[in-house]
């Protein structure tokens, strides 16, 4: 019934059509339909319009869902695609993949009062898709084009979110990546079957059709200095989010049968554009026909044990040393792989890779158990004495998380200092970094994160990088009238 809200009692939550596992195996297309627009209106009528919508602070882009689900409740979806637009630069791409039972949907009144959460994040992609097919999307015309530049190093979200702002502000923006695609983590990382590569395409050819310049395959720190990027740019943004990967070190993990994933994503990735990978020919990163184990419970292990069961492998195992209650990875996500098929090796540790320098041909595990709580309820993990034993595989995929790489010394700008953990070290409450006009944002400031976090900071940094090109210019406008 479209127009009303407060619709809970009557109407069941229903996700989008979601493909069944064995289909969905068969290829890398997204496993969830789009809303059509009658079952997006009937789910966001469930919405009770709260007064304090906690839906809205769980959202680290405090977007405002109550009011564009009730437009979208009153079949008002041009409005509600302008409202979820106003304070998200990436809307349909957030809708696909925040883990919302996290965020938005975790924090929703209606989950934790019985009735079942309104599925917030398919509304909000459902309007992005249909903004898109509409051409209610276009290229961005700023009401002021203005004389100052900023370089943006790295296309990933926080780049592009920046991009986005700094251009419909009316600057010249440049982004440099050293990758031959822009898109960052969304092109490279995130599986097509989370987010098909169409999706973050037409958001990046946007902002070139609105003037923004691209200089792919530009390694900053190699191919151009950072020093000479300053000189060209009045304000320059470091978006390089995080690429150092933690490794395994067990013995045999040398092994050519050990990779890690993101060489094994970004390759998946590349065949799926239809580039030539050498090392995917050769089978190093092919799972098909293969014993395969991933290493790791977060959201990137889930990613690789979904793209091997896609490859064809003939077993896909998840090795993760806590139970799944303390796994770092969306719910979500760990359920989907066990409906595709793959096995969880919980409370097991790698002890040691078995085979040769050449080829793997197990991992030994050491079993574990969890320690009784602390004070504050956390639980540790410890060996179970003599608990080991040899898991089967031909390949080992690494997934064990990622930390930033060392950006004073790749830059050569030793006034950019870092924390403790090496993110860049910003001003309190600001994105600009210790060297006045460099700003960061994303991964490289928060460390591993998400998506929506690296859309947030883009553009709060957006906004740091606008007030200090306006002081700038009036400080430059004072003096030259003195
Ligand atoms: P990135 O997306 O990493 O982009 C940084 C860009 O900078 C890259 O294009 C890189 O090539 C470029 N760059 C780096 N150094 C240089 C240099 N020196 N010169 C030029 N260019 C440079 N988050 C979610 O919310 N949901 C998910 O489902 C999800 N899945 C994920 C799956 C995987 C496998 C991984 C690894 C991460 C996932 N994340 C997910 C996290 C999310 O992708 C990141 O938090 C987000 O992409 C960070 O954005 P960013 O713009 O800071 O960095
Ligand atoms: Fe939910 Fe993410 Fe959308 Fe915010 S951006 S409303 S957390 S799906
Ligand atoms: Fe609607 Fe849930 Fe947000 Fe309340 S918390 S406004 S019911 S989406």
């Amino acid at each position: 019934m479209t127009g009303e809200t407060n619709r809970f009692v009557v109407e069941v939550r229903r996700t989008p059509q979601k493909h069944d596992a064995k289909t969905r195996i068969t290829n890398f297309s997204e496993i969830y339909a789009d809303f059509k627009p009658t079952q997006a209106t009937t789910q966001s009528s469930r919405c009770a319009q709260c007064g304090v919508p906690f839906c809205q602070s769980g959202c680290p882009l405090q977007n405002n869902i109550p009011d564009w689900l009730r437009m979208t409740a009153e079949g008002r979806y041009e409005e509600a695609y302008l409202l979820s637009s106003a304070t998200s630069t990436l809307p349909e791409i957030c809708g696909r993949i925040c883990p919302q039972d996290r965020l938005c949907e975790g924090s929703c009144v209606l989950e934790q009062s019985g009735w079942e959460n309104v599925t917030i994040g398919s509304v909000e992609r459902f309007l992005g898709d249909m903004a898109f097919e509409n051409g209610w999307i276009e290229p961005i015309v700023p009401v002021q084009e203005r004389g100052q530049s900023i370089g943006i190093i790295g296309a990933g979200p926080a780049g592009i979110a920046a991009a986005d702002r700094l251009r419909t502000l009316g600057y010249k923006v440049t982004i440099y990546d050293r990758y031959d695609r822009a898109g960052g983590l969304l092109t490279y990382g995130i599986p097509s079957f989370k987010l098909e590569k169409d999706v973050v395409l037409r958001r990046t050819d946007r902002l070139a059709q609105s003037g923004v310049e691209y200089v792919m395959n530009c390694d900053i720190g190699n191919d151009v200095s950072f020093e000479e990027l300053r000189e060209k740019h009045d304000a320059i943004m470091i978006a390089t989010g995080v690429y150092k990967t933690r490794r395994l070190s067990v013995p045999g993990c040398g092994s050519q049968g050990v990779v890690i994933a993101l060489d094994y994503l970004t390759a998946s990735n590349r065949v799926g554009f239809g580039d030539t990978v050498p090392d995917y020919v050769s089978g190093r990163l092919n799972a098909e026909g293969k014993n395969v184990i991933v290493i790791g419970g977060g959201d990137t292990a889930m990613d690789c044990v979904r793209t091997a069961t896609r490859q064809g492998a003939k077993s896909v195992t998840c090795v993760y040393r806590r139970d799944r209650a303390n796994m770092p990875g969306s719910d979500r996500e760990v359920y989907n792989a066990e409906e595709e098929g793959v096995k969880f090796e919980w409370l097991s540790a790698p002890m040691a890779v078995l085979g040769d320098a050449e080829t793997v041909t197990g991992l030994k595990v050491q079993r574990m158990r969890l320690t009784t709580p602390d004070a504050q309820g956390r639980q540790g993990i410890e060996d179970i004495a003599g608990a080991e034993n040899d898991l089967p595989a031909d390949l080992i995929i690494e997934a064990l998380g990622f930390e930033p790489e060392n950006i004073p010394v790749m830059f050569n700008e030793p006034g950019l200092e870092v924390t403790k953990w090496g993110t860049i070290k910003t001003l309190a409450g600001e994105f600009q970094t210790l060297v006045p006009g460099v700003f960061a944002a994303g991964d490289i400031v928060r460390g591993a994160s998400l998506v929506v976090w690296a859309v947030r900071e883009g553009q709060d940094a957006a906004a740091d990088i606008h007030h200090y090109l306006q002081t700038q210019l009036a400080l430059s406008l004072s003096e030259a009238a003195q």
